[in-house]
């Protein structure tokens, strides 16, 4: 029991019990255990684990993962089926923008904009596309190869935020220890300015897959994790669907051009790959 170790944490006891079934039925062992009691704000924080023996860890990822198909692969679908035009993906939905931020912050926004009435329009979950015509996105997505190199971008993070925090906590440290003369409590807002600014130039990168999120340092041309290619830079996890799929179209109008040749007799040209 002592080296169980947790693999995953959720926020819904009933996807934890399904990934646990899955281990389960590999012969994996693994166990569930639930968030104590309803509270919704521990729900929220992934409170239910799952834990899995150490030595298992690798494999039980690899289980999980295959049994998660990557949301950036566009799915085969039928005709019926409204695509962003951006990212090709079907993740698509005609309406006003919703709620979909669990930030107090947008949520307010999102309240307010409704009030005030937003268009209906079509709208990509994924990349943030907003587009009118439900024709103009491609009725077959463009699809990698099997072989082609799958792309990353090294997503550009930095964290104001973490920053503010310390610089606060020092400042109240400085406030307390230097007794209160009544100037030293502006201590407190310039050292949290101080630590947003470090904060703010703290600048590191991850892997922008959805299901990886690795750190990655900018002179990695291959995610450690998730060994995909690094193909570049973005600076929003939106961004990431609309350069996959600029990628995967680049890679399918690559290989009509070769196609193409091939049929004419004419020798290809080379193939950025080779
Ligand atoms: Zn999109
Ligand atoms: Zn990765």
């Amino acid at each position: 029991m002592n080296d169980l170790v947790i693999l995953r944490r959720y926020g819904n006891t009933v996807e934890a019990h399904i990934a646990g079934g899955l281990l389960e039925a590999a012969g994996i062992h693994a166990v569930v255990i639930e968030a104590a009691g309803f509270d919704p704000t521990l729900n929220e924080s992934l409170a239910t684990v799952l834990r899995v023996h150490e030595a298992d860890v690798a494999e039980a990822t690899a289980v999980l993962n295959a049994s998660e198909p990557s949301d950036t692969d566009p799915q085969p679908g039928g005709d019926d089926v409204v695509r962003c035009p951006r990212c090709e993906l079907e993740y698509c939905y005609f309406g006003r923008p919703r709620g979909v931020s669990s930030v107090p912050g947008a949520a307010l926004w999102f309240a307010l904009a409704s009030l005030v009435g937003t268009t209906k329009r079509w709208r990509c979950t994924k990349c943030g596309h907003v587009w009118d015509d439900p024709e103009q996105g491609p009725t077959i997505p463009s699809q990698f190869a099997a072989d082609d190199p799958r792309p990353v971008f090294y997503l550009k993070r930095a964290r104001p935020g973490l920053g503010v925090f310390w610089g606060a906590a020092f400042g109240l440290g400085l406030f307390i220890l230097l007794g209160s003369p009544p100037y030293s409590v502006l201590l407190i807002p310039t050292v949290a300015m101080v630590g947003w600014l470090i904060g703010r130039s703290y600048k590191y990168g991850v892997c922008s897959e959805p299901q990886c999120r690795a750190r990655l340092r900018t002179r990695d041309q291959r995610c450690p994790q998730c060994d995909k290619t690094v193909a570049g830079t973005i600076s929003t996890a939106r961004e990431h669907y609309t350069a996959v799929a600029e990628v995967r179209r680049e890679f399918t109008a690559l290989r009509e051009r070769e196609e193409k040749h091939l049929q004419q007799g004419v020798p290809a040209p080379p193939h950025p790959r080779s």
